[in-house]
């Protein structure tokens, strides 16, 4: 992270402190900033509690961002939330937020645009605009939480975007997420989702993160993956399952697969006894979720009866699967339908 990084909100308290020496001001300054930066200000002005010069000086050192909602919507069937937020220099992402039994999760998008070019997946459409700022992905945390008044719990990194291809700014997210300091959301609450860039996994796997891992699979034979994801062609199936039980093995933390039954594609009977033949005995679990249909593909839902065979064959092969809920499937809300919309606006 460059030392000319004007962006306050992408700081860690230790760059702050350090900061603030520099300006000769005392140490519990740097932490009262920070407190100020994840509750949720829009300027220096509103830190109450610092003399008016600092504030000045603040603003003519560095930039505070915060994003404006460009739109909101209310699922009228869960009550799920979905923001469009615009931020400083007009892009757009959005932010899902899902209310469950346990609590309040948010998705978050992690870059403007995807460059995997998953076929089902509708962020890819258009490709990579830019990588978010750790400020930007934290943001639609802390403003998620002011607008809807909801405590957010647990945060998945499934909204648009590749995080392992946002790598340094993604670390940088979770280490300002989680500090006591600021949201002090517990590692243990958070997924990161990935299509398996597998140098990337290596390094995550170096962090001993107490995070969860989930890896979107959606075919466990290179053939159909290599179809349906372009990331598996210099890869393969093989390397993604030893990086993975590499992660469990460093980690203790057992990662978890994604897998969206895409009609005639991946969901045979051949698909779900590959599947099972990967996956037993390693004790993970797999998220099955009917793909939301992406028309411009012409790929559609699984049909009931091949769920029902394909779901028969994980639970004999000993498999632990749950069928994932869509919530929000009436705002565009569900899993892979976010897009680039406010291009569009
Ligand atoms: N890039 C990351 C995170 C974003 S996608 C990843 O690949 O995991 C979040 C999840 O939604 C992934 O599991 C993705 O494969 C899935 N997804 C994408 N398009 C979908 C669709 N049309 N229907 C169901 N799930 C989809």
């Amino acid at each position: 992270m460059s030392e000319e990084r004007k962006d306050i909100k992408s700081r860690n308290l230790d760059e702050l402190t350090a900061i603030f020496a520099e300006l000769g001001e005392p140490k519990f300054r740097a932490e009262q900033v920070f407190q100020w930066l994840h509750r949720g200000v829009r300027s220096f002005g509103e830190m109450t509690n610092l003399p008016r010069a600092l504030r000045e000086k603040l603003a003519e050192r560095f930039e505070l961002t915060a994003p404006t909602v460009e739109r909101k919507q209310v699922s009228q069937k869960d009550g799920t939330i979905k923001y469009l937020w615009r931020l400083a220099d007009g892009n757009c992402v959005e932010t899902v937020v899902m209310e469950y039994e346990h609590g309040v999760s948010l998705c978050v998008s992690t870059q403007v645009g995807c460059r995997m070019g998953c076929l089902f997946c509708a962020s890819s459409i258009g490709g990579l605009v830019r990588n978010l700022e750790p400020s930007e992905i934290l943001d639609q945390v802390i403003f998620s939480g002011v607008e809807s008044g909801k405590r957010i719990s647990n945060i998945v990194l499934m909204g648009i975007g590749e995080p392992l291809d946002n790598f340094e700014n993604v670390m940088r997210f979770l280490e300002l997420v989680t500090a006591p300091q600021g949201l002090n959301i517990g590692m243990r609450h958070i997924s990161l989702s990935t299509c398996g860039i597998i140098e990337k996994v290596d390094k995550l796997c170096r962090y001993h993160l107490q995070l969860t891992l989930s890896v979107s699979l959606h075919a466990a034979d290179d053939e159909t993956r290599t179809k349906i994801m372009p990331i598996n062609k210099n890869v393969g199936v093989d390397r993604l399952f030893s990086a993975c039980g590499e992660y469990f093995n460093k980690t203790g933390r057992r990662v978890s697969y994604e897998y969206a039954l895409i009609r005639d594609v991946n969901d045979t009977a051949e698909h779900a006894r590959e599947l099972a033949r990967r996956l037993r005995g390693t004790g993970s679990h797999v998220n099955l979720i009917l793909l939301n249909p992406v028309v411009e593909r012409g790929l559609d839902a699984s049909t009931p009866a091949r769920v029902r065979e394909f779901t028969g064959l994980l639970e004999s092969g000993g498999v632990n699967f749950t069928i994932r809920r869509r919530l929000g499937t009436d705002i565009d809300a569900a899993c892979g339908q976010l897009r680039r919309l406010a291009a569009k606006t």
